[in-house]
């Protein structure tokens, strides 16, 4: 049977047999007047917000010093009520509990009940999280997916819903966040299909207007191709960092601990793209550099590192007067950490 509570201002000196359910308010630390028993005060409130006050004297601070602790919840039963000596009370016939007699302390357990929410930000959420993982997070729902059901490698068959989430950079601002769910809802109902913009459309954006799953063409020429700009290096097949070893060798990367990694050839290449509205600066990773420069990732590592790459003044002329159609996005690190990068997806020509 569930107890029956009696609200704290409900007690008076007459009261036997009850129950108070309390949390400790304020625990005092303990004092030690001159020539007097050392004492100690202390303020329990229910859950009206009625509250009660408490104090122990001598051996008592000792011996409660580990029943109570402050902010904990208790369930105390029958424990004499006394009027507080009128020099100390805070308003005419104040009672205090005392700990004598038939008196019962009962700490209730944190996870019944209610459990306060400890909120940290969405940022702080790892992508690599573990069943046993809880977070509180604050934010707002911009969309819901449909349930479906997805199926263990146990066997084990769950319903699973995905639901987006406003980063809590968005908090406090209605305007942003209405934009950002119009913005949400516009990209998921497009699609991924890209939407043709301008350079000063890409510049103009920032991370309060734009969401990860955003995609654009963009229809731009690249004016001054430099060499000095295409990177070649050994590294990581999976991360791309570098490593100090010969190409197709297997190797642990410390920084992809969970993959088995193998150095290969990796190349990249910054540029200023220009369209009729602006220039902005981009690096092409990998296999859009194959599309730029119409070269294996091999052939184009080969050629810069034996500098061995004769026609590049060619194959820049070209690219400042041949339009290229490029599809850019948002990097993961606007979801992951709040910053908005721009990655170029594909390369194509008209
Ligand atoms: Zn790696």
């Amino acid at each position: 049977m569930k107890p029956e509570y009696t609200p704290l201002d409900k007690l008076s000196p007459v009261s036997k047999a009850y129950k108070v359910r309390v949390t400790v308010k304020e625990k005092s630390p303990i004092r030690t007047p001159p020539n007097k028993k050392r004492f100690q005060k202390l303020v329990f409130e229910d859950e009206e917000g009625n509250s009660m006050k408490a104090t122990l004297f001598g051996d008592e601070c000792d011996h409660f010093k580990k029943v109570f602790e402050h902010r904990k919840k208790y369930e105390i039963a029958n424990s004499p009520i006394r009027t507080i000596n009128p020099k100390f009370s805070s308003f005419p016939g104040e009672c205090e509990l005392t700990f004598g007699g038939m008196t019962k302390i009962q700490a209730i357990d944190r996870t019944e009940g209610p459990i306060l929410p400890e909120y940290i930000p969405i940022t702080d959420v790892l992508k690599t999280i573990g069943p046993a993982d809880r977070f509180d997070l604050l934010g707002i729902v911009v969309h819901m997916e449909e349930v479906r059901q997805v199926t263990y490698k146990s066997g084990r068959v769950a319903d699973v819903r995905a639901i987006s989430i406003v980063n809590e950079r968005a908090h406090a601002q209605p305007d942003i966040i209405v934009g950002y769910m119009a913005r949400q809802l516009e990209f998921m109902t497009a699609g991924t299909e890209p939407v043709p913009t301008t350079l000063d459309q890409i510049i103009s954006k920032n991370v309060d207007n734009t969401v990860q799953e955003e995609l654009y063409t963009l229809t731009v020429t690249i004016p001054d191709a430099q060499l000095s700009n295409v990177i070649a290096y050994i590294g990581c097949d999976n991360c791309g960092r570098r490593c100090g070893l010969a190409a197709n060798v297997p190797f642990f990367c410390p920084h992809c601990p969970d993959k088995k990694c193998t150095s290969t050839e990796r190349v990249n290449f910054t540029f200023d793209a220009t369209d009729d509205t602006r220039t902005f600066r981009l690096t092409a990773f990998g296999t859009v550099c194959e599309q730029i420069f119409n070269l294996t990732t091999l052939e184009v590592f080969n050629r810069k590192i034996k500098d061995d790459w004769n026609d590049f003044d060619h194959l820049a002329a070209a690219l400042k007067s041949t339009p290229m159609h490029i599809i850019v996005h948002p990097a993961q690190a606007l979801n992951r950490v709040g910053v908005l990068r721009w990655v170029v997806q594909s390369v194509s020509r008209p």
